[in-house]
């Protein structure tokens, strides 16, 4: 455990994390070689249209206020572009968040043009237009890793895609995903100059566990709660009152992660969701979770 998390509440008690990291040693040296395995082959893969988007769909939402006050229909548009992939894959050789079996498709990309991104973008949104009869009023862009990590996404194809979706009355929530370290005061501020006066931008940020122990060792999410910590009170001091109302975090829960028993995942998903009010007090910043159920799917 890093020694700047040493100090965070601890959910399991420690002859429980004993026995979980027996189990880590025994099982990491596999599970290390297969993602490296798997990595390589998703770099091999075919080409790739990156004109096209990734994909596109639609699902359920929290509905969201308009401009008039009225609360909107409860539809969120899903969108994601091909771009290299997530930094944090790279440079663990694809080993990546415990959980993440993503960005293999892209594995191989280097480069891809922001023109080529900005129309991929362009036509996922036309796509689920076309699909639902309306744009929905909530989308998000969450191709796999950072869209704030200017090596993943430009800010020339953050302009250009932000400016889509300033264009289209419809929209009215734009939210994106981002590891902690790639989000600025500064570039909140640009972004959301960009938007309407009357949309608003959301940032969804992988914290998964506010327990260090399963955060850095079953999770190995690569960064600590303190460093998430100190980088929500940096933005919540760059930010005016103005820019807050227009702004907010949604962090991601993984429910029942690898180890974890039942009684063990609900009392950390528990303990996430009085931790986001902390938070939200703290900074002045709206917060959200998103409970991720953990699934197991093609490749792993
Ligand atoms: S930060 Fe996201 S995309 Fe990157 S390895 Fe972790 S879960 Fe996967």
């Amino acid at each position: 455990m890093s020694l700047d998390d040493q100090n965070k509440t601890q959910l399991l008690p420690e002859e429980r994390q004993a026995e979980i990291s027996a189990l880590l040693r025994s099982d990491l040296p596999e599970r290390r070689a297969s993602c490296r395995k798997i990595w390589e082959k998703g770099g091999k893969a075919k080409e790739i249209d990156t004109r096209k988007p990734a994909w596109a769909t639609f699902a359920t939402a929290n509905p969201v206020r308009t401009k008039d006050g009225a609360k909107s229909i409860g539809v969120r548009g899903c969108i994601a572009i091909h771009k290299v992939p997530c930094a944090y894959k790279i440079e663990t050789h694809g080993e990546g968040c415990s959980h993440c079996g993503l960005s293999l498709d892209d594995a191989g990309l280097t480069y891809v043009p922001p023109a080529d991104q900005i129309y991929a973008a362009g036509t996922a949104i036309t796509n689920i237009t076309n699909a639902l009869g309306y744009t929905p009023p909530v989308i998000e862009f969450i191709p796999d890793g950072s869209s704030l990590n200017d090596d993943e996404i430009s800010p020339e194809a953050r302009t250009g895609i932000f400016e889509i979706a300033a264009k289209n009355d419809a929209i009215i929530k734009f939210a994106i995903e981002s590891r902690p370290q790639y989000i600025t005061a500064q570039e909140i501020k640009r972004l959301l100059s960009l938007l309407r006066d009357d949309q608003s931008l959301e940032i969804y940020i992988g914290l998964e566990s506010t327990d260090p122990f399963v955060l850095n060792e079953i999770i190995k999410k690569g960064f600590t709660i303190s460093q998430f910590e100190n980088k929500i009170m940096e933005i919540a001091e760059g930010l005016t009152p103005e820019e807050k109302k227009r702004f907010s975090f949604c962090t991601y829960h993984l429910f029942k992660p690898p180890y974890l028993g039942e009684k063990e995942s609900i009392e950390a998903a528990v303990a996430m969701g009085s931790q986001i009010k902390e938070y939200e007090a703290k900074t002045g910043i709206h917060f959200s979770v998103k409970y991720e159920p953990t699934v197991i799917s093609d490749t792993t």
